[in-house]
């Protein structure tokens, strides 16, 4: 029997930034982050874009175990070519790897 095993990680970051002279986090309209590159953006019009990078050292703490486990059956079918068990890949598949790839 074969199973799927979907698994769920929290990752927490933390990041100490400095900002530019003058401008306090009441300045802050809005931050934003995007593959561990923060952009601040003022109220007063002004963005820092990619300021600041967000350290992913430790990460691996967070992979020792996951926040979530589940799983449950695969269903198998049977290949309208050769009739062998497989496991679909994708819906609406109505063959086998090997069938489908001739
Ligand atoms: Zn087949």
């Amino acid at each position: 029997m074969r199973i799927r095993v979907d698994t769920r990680y929290e990752f927490w970051g933390y990041t100490e930034v400095e900002l530019p002279e003058g401008k306090t986090s009441d300045d802050i309209k809005e931050m934003y982050m995007k593959l561990c590159h923060g952009s601040i953006e003022f109220k007063d019009g002004t963005t820092l874009e990619r300021y600041f990078y967000e350290n992913h050292d430790n990460v691996h703490e967070y992979l020792i175990r996951p926040e979530e486990l589940t799983f449950e059956e695969v269903e198998w079918e049977k290949c309208e070519k050769c009739e062998e068990k497989y496991y679909p890949q994708f819906i609406n598949q109505t063959m086998c790897d090997d069938c489908e790839i001739e």
